[in-house]
């Protein structure tokens, strides 16, 4: 306990101390668990709002632990963050990326474009780039079916700049994701070389329904088209939601009311339901 004034004492509150002993948990089973191939991608499809047609998916990490069950990122990137380990794993949900797309364009699936999330880390690497284009050409892919997400534009130092223009150079697309929070906005936008922009699901929670005004959503729209980039809408939960975005102007929608994210085995029988409606 530590004294706090008056004698007061404050004690570490159990919840936090537990979170620490799981936090330091999880980074001691991180080689083991990449050896033991327990991280998986769930896959997320995009629908262009003017066909209503999947063009593409967004690939998302989740960690089948042994002991925890079924792990969300949100609970160990930023512990993989901390230690280093997000580099190693970045390279692992790239290799998985690409083999699944792989897999899909032989069994004649889907040929759509698979977006990967990248942090900021392993973008300050100054290899990312050339590691990137290897595992495309050790899978026969072409540069133009894999697409990167990227945060936290602010952060980015002169390599992960140089990264960014190298796999723009050879056709790997760019996205620019949570836009419209703190951690990407128009402020660093002209020193990013990205083809899309995905509006942060916070934004897009206010539209509440189609004659709902939502100024800060169709201003992104209108300005993004004027930058020549495609915007995309993350977090779509509701019809209304929909509606309002394809009035605005928005081409590509991605979130719960179209679908969940789901785990590769799912897809033959969501795009049968999707499709045959
Ligand atoms: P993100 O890139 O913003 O991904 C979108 C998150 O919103 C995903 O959570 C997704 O499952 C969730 N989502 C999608 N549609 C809806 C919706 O309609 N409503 C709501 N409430 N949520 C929706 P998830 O999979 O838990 O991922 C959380 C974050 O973890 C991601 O946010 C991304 O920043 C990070 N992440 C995921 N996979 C990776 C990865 O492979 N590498 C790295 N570095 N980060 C990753
Ligand atoms: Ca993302
Ligand atoms: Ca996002
Ligand atoms: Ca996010």
């Amino acid at each position: 306990a530590k004294k706090v004034g008056r004698g007061q004492y404050r004690f570490f509150d159990q919840s936090l101390n537990l979170k620490d002993v799981e936090e330091f948990h999880l980074e001691q089973s991180f080689s083991e668990a990449l050896r033991n191939r327990e991280f998986v991608l769930h896959y997320q499809p995009q629908v262009c709002l003017d066909s209503m047609e999947i063009i593409g998916y967004e690939a998302l990490v989740r960690w089948q632990h042994p002991e925890f069950g079924l792990l969300f990122p949100d609970r160990f990137i930023p512990v993989a963050e901390n230690s280093g380990f997000v580099i190693p794993l970045g390279l692992e949900v790239l290799r998985l990326a690409c083999a699944q797309i792989a897999q899909w364009q032989v069994e004649g699936i889907s040929a759509q474009p698979v977006a990967v999330n990248v942090s900021p880390i392993q973008l300050t690497q100054a290899e990312f780039c050339r590691q990137v284009l290897e595992m495309i050409s050790e899978y026969d892919l072409k540069t133009d079916q894999l697409e990167l997400e990227i945060t936290e534009t602010a952060m980015l130092d002169a390599n992960a700049v140089e990264s960014l223009h190298c796999l723009k150079a050879a056709g790997v697309k760019l996205s620019l994701d949570d836009f419209g929070t703190g951690y990407s906005g128009f402020a660093h936008l002209d020193a990013v070389p990205v083809d899309k922009l995905k509006i942060d699901r916070s934004l897009i929670a206010k539209i509440c329904n189609s004659h709902d005004d939502s100024p800060i959503v169709s201003s992104t729209i209108i300005l993004a088209k004027r930058m020549q980039l495609k915007v995309v809408a993350e977090g779509v939960e509701t019809r209304d939601q929909l509606v309002h975005l394809k009035v605005a102007g928005c081409d590509i929608a991605q979130g719960y009311h179209l679908s969940r994210p789901m785990p590769p085995a799912d897809l033959p029988d969501f795009l049968r339901a999707f499709t045959g409606q």
